[in-house]
């Protein structure tokens, strides 16, 4: 099923979701029947200044550092979650870990290799930087899978608010009936 598009945003008081028990019986991207119920945790988006030409190993940890410190995190208990949510998250779990293991792994054997031979092996350097290119892709595709991603919902910086981004009308129309979204900030 594709996720829904195009619908205003939703916003919904931090401290409401996290308290209220009853929840919505259909997923927020999809509006299907909820298979699962599970614990999520959505936080703030990271914040994303400069091109990503300027963004040297340097900026990248300063960055790193000053997002976690800024980082307001929300958790829902018993969060609705469809068979296509669930289906979504795997897919690219799997596909992370294998990246992650598969590149280390190629690595790791082209290295060993290089040094049984003993002597430079100018074939060896691809397979070492496919590997560590694997394990750098592995990290942007776990973080699509997490749940932010997965609920295309976020934290609103100031922790009070959030933000499902394309909420899927059912899905809307049944936290609105539990009392959830409010007027809050765009
Ligand atoms: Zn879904």
């Amino acid at each position: 099923m594709a996720p829904h598009r195009g619908d205003e945003p939703l916003v919904v008081p931090a401290a409401w979701l996290a308290a209220e028990r009853r929840r919505p019986g259909r997923c927020a991207r999809h509006g299907a029947p909820a298979s699962s119920w599970q614990d999520v945790a959505l936080v703030t988006r990271p914040t994303t200044k400069g091109t990503p030409a300027q963004a040297g190993a340097v900026s990248i940890a300063a960055r790193v550092a000053e997002n976690a410190q800024n980082q307001r995190g929300v958790s829902l208990t018993g969060w609705p979650l469809c068979e296509s949510c669930l289906a979504h998250r795997s897919r690219l779990r799997g596909t992370a870990r294998a990246l992650l293991f598969g590149g280390l792994a190629v690595a790791l054997a082209a290295v060993v290799t290089f040094l049984a031979l003993g002597e430079p092996q100018p074939l060896l350097g691809l397979p070492i930087v496919l590997g560590v290119a694997a394990v750098i892709c592995s990290g942007f595709v776990f973080g699509r899978s997490g749940w932010n991603a997965v609920l295309s919902a976020e934290v609103t910086p100031d922790g009070q608010w959030v933000r499902f981004a394309q909420p899927h009308p059912a899905f809307a129309t049944e936290l609105a009936a539990l009392g959830g979204p409010r007027e809050g900030p765009r």
